[in-house]
């Protein structure tokens, strides 16, 4: 997506260390600068960790920050992705509920390696956490450990003989569903948009999350090609949902750091503080009245 030089962008969709990326929160904001950006949002995996330091380090770098999250849901049998924007980080309720699926996770890690020791790959789960060093760790930190360790060459080979969909140390994430992480956003003072559609496909889901209150779709992102993209505008448009974009960038876990390569026009940012605030107002009438 090309915009004029100097206009305003954001990139919306960015992880740390904080779940499954390689950037600490000031490594990405350095990124930030770099590749000039007006405003970012964090959005690690089913936490908001990162968020506090990613918000100091744009702060003191002139950069807009959007605490943000990527909730991991299920509607109709398909896995989807919530990206929760402008989530108030003190929101009691909030971070019990996220906390409990980073337990999940956190038990879904000693399970795999339960099985790997089953398989004679003597890895422990400790070793796995250690290099996590977060709430939130997934199957790449069980690949990590497995490379680190000297059992597989690659990341690419613990995922084929090991962690894909039903390879022998795949465990199934017990999810939350898309309804569920939509409600969860808008409790806690956000905005739910789904992300990156074209990955799954998943069109025929959209008209019950729209029931369910999403507020935006992903039509930018790094794995949309142009029509993809304006597909979803086009289901944007009809649907009247609010537009993003974000690279999805991981750091360097999945080959070259991808931040700034997908640029939102600011825009869409400010439709988004716009939807925020409609839903405050909304819900502060309903509790006044
Ligand atoms: P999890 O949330 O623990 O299921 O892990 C999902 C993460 O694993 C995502 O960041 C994916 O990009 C990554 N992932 C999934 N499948 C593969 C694969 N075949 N090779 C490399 N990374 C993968
Ligand atoms: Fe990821
Ligand atoms: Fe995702
Ligand atoms: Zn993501």
């Amino acid at each position: 997506m090309s915009t004029s030089a100097g206009a305003r962008v954001a990139d919306l969709h960015l992880h740390t260390f904080y779940s499954d990326g390689t950037y600490s929160p000031q490594e990405l904001v350095e990124q930030a600068l770099r590749q000039n950006l007006h405003a970012v949002a964090l959005t690690d995996h089913d936490t908001v960790e990162g968020c506090a330091l990613a918000g100091q380090a744009c702060q003191a770098a002139g950069i807009e920050f959007i605490a943000g999250t990527e909730l991991t849901a299920e509607q109709d049998g398909h896995e989807i992705h919530v990206l929760g924007y402008l989530i108030d980080l003190q929101n009691s309720r909030f971070l019990k509920e996220i906390g409990k699926f980073q337990t999940v996770r956190q038990d879904r890690i000693r399970e795999m390696v339960h099985r790997l020791n089953q398989m004679n790959v003597p890895l422990q789960a400790e070793e796995v956490f250690a290099l996590a060093n977060c709430r939130a760790p997934g199957r790449p930190h069980v690949a990590r450990a497995l490379v680190q360790a000297g059992f597989v060459g690659s990341l690419d080979e613990a995922f084929e003989r090991f962690l894909k969909k039903n390879r022998p140390a795949w465990v199934p994430k017990f999810k939350m569903s898309a309804s569920e992480a939509i409600g969860l956003i808008h409790q806690s003072g956000g905005v739910a948009v789904m992300a990156h559609p074209g990955l799954n496909r998943s069109d025929e889901i959209i008209p019950a999350m729209v029931q369910a209150g999403l507020d935006g779709i992903e039509c930018f992102h790094t794995k949309h090609s142009a029509a993809l993209s304006d597909h979803y505008l086009q289901i944007a448009g009809r649907f009247n949902l609010l537009i993003t974009g974000g690279s999805d960038c991981h750091g360097l876990s999945k080959g070259r750091p991808l931040i700034g390569s997908v640029r939102l026009p600011y825009e869409h940012v400010e439709k988004l503080h716009a939807r925020a605030a409609q839903r405050k107002a909304a819900s502060e009438s309903h509790f006044s009245a």
